[in-house]
């Protein structure tokens, strides 16, 4: 049956075509929260809906093994369409992916949904905001690297919110928060960041569903609207060793299911940050779990180039490199922010699958309501300049270093476990194993600058 014939499509078909729609990609995300998927034709929205369109197991990083010769489908959420706003032929769906006539257990969406129903069991809408940090930059061969920031003007020491390498970056810019506003995505803010060519774009919370769809969305827009400038965007979490990295802070707090009342606001608060006793017991729950944590929102090598105290243009990193949470307090890990409100997992970087990590991270919130867990009170200094041992006589413990170490904590932590799944336990575990040994087996220009003449 078309579109035009089945009634439960037809409005959105007739919505689509409306605005010019001839093309729709039936999207899912492999492990790496990367938009894949096929095209079809709009006469075939009704076909599409119903998960015509499928992908071989094997083509996707993240099924398991057992099913990798299988035929996964699509199954587009209505409520996730998006016309690109850089070429409005074509929309864009967020799906689910299901096997053998069910919802595929191993498939990130999924396993998102399965948290986020346990939270509507409890009563809880979980919503997320994340901050959007990036760098822009173009090919440039001139350059020994091989690229350079889209503005030639002169370095500053301390380019952070930088007004005149903002300026020069305008166009793209404009472009990509524009299109965001048109989606309705609410951009409240926008600036030059502490790396040179790196930015950051802030821009309204939603439930955290709807939120992970649009991150991977977003992702692929400044790529794209990066490339019309001639640039290209990256979300490598740490692209130069002495410039800021790009994080994806998640900022976080549960609503009533039925009246949307922020639970975590509490202005009673009697340790002065705003933040409700349920609150309190969703940060216990992520500090019992942040190095497994970390290897869900922190997923690449690179990663952990960033969980670093020195290594930016400013003095620190803002990165966080102890598990602990402050008050309005950038040096903490977790973080309530001024006014309270919301919690801010500051280890999430720019790399994440957002729908694993929300999944984890929900998850350990959870527990730690479940349990009544209360985190002590929160740390008001500096953190970045207490020394190892005066943390150790505090019980707060560095995040992972390394891939390897996070992977391990991972594999480790039975909550890990029981939110991926056996099936993408299994597959996330092997790949991320496979990516640190090749890692560790390469040679790098380090080792030769240090190393080849020196014995
Ligand atoms: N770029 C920092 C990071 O890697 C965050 C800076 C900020 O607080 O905005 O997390
Ligand atoms: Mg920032």
């Amino acid at each position: 049956m078309d579109a035009a014939a089945d009634p439960s499509t037809h409005d959105l078909a007739g919505r689509l075509r409306a605005d010019g729609v001839k093309y729709m990609f039936a999207s899912y995300v492999d492990l790496h929260g990367v938009s894949k998927g096929k095209v079809v034709p709009i006469d075939h929205l009704g076909r599409m809906m119903k998960g015509s369109e499928l992908c071989t197991g094997a083509a996707l990083d993240g099924v398991p093994q057992d099913v990798s010769d299988e035929e996964v489908a699509s199954h587009p959420d209505p409520n996730s369409a998006i016309v690109l706003p850089w070429r409005k032929d074509t929309a864009w769906f967020a799906s689910d992916l299901w096997l053998k006539g069910a919802p595929f257990d191993a498939c990130s969406r999924n396993i998102l949904k399965r948290v986020l129903a346990k939270a509507a069991d409890m009563g809880f809408t979980f919503n997320l905001g994340m901050e959007a940090e990036f760098f822009v930059l173009k090919d440039d061969p001139s350059n020994p690297l091989g690229y350079a920031p889209v503005s030639n003007r002169k370095n500053l020491e301390k380019p952070a919110y930088d007004v005149a390498r903002m300026l020069d970056n305008m166009d793209w810019m404009n472009e990509l928060v524009s299109s965001m506003n048109d989606l309705g995505w609410d951009v409240y803010s926008f600036d030059h960041e502490d790396g040179i060519g790196q930015f950051e774009v802030d821009f309204k919370f939603f439930d955290a569903l709807s939120m992970s769809d649009r991150y991977v969305f977003f992702r692929m827009m400044a790529h794209e609207i990066a490339r019309k400038h001639g640039a290209f965007a990256t979300f490598m979490p740490k692209p130069y060793v002495d410039r800021a990295g790009s994080g994806a802070h998640f900022n976080m707090s549960l609503a009533d299911i039925k009246s949307g009342k922020n639970l975590f606001a509490d202005d009673s608060d009697p340790r002065g940050c705003g933040l409700s006793k349920l609150g309190y017991q969703f940060i216990a729950g992520m500090l019992a779990h942040l190095p497994a944590i970390c290897a869900v929102v922190a997923p690449t090598v690179n990663s952990y180039k960033r969980l670093v105290l020195k290594g930016s243009m400013s003095g620190f990193t803002w990165a966080p490199i102890w598990g602990c949470y402050g008050n309005n307090n950038r040096t903490n890990t977790v973080r309530i922010p001024l006014g309270g409100g919301r919690v801010e997992l500051r280890a999430a970087d720019s790399s994440c699958n957002p729908y694993l990590g929300a999944a984890l991270v929900l998850a350990a919130g959870l527990e730690g309501i479940a349990a009544g867990a209360d985190p002590g009170d929160p740390h008001t200094e500096n953190m970045y300049l207490k020394s190892p041992e005066e943390l150790a006589t505090l019980g707060i413990k560095r995040l992972p270093q390394t891939l390897g170490d996070a992977v391990e904590a991972f594999a480790a932590d039975p909550l890990a476990k029981s939110v991926f799944g056996n099936g993408m336990y299994g597959a996330w575990l092997d790949y991320k194993r496979d990516e640190w040994i090749s890692y560790l087996n390469h040679v790098s220009d380090w080792e030769r600058a240090r190393y080849l003449k020196f014995f």
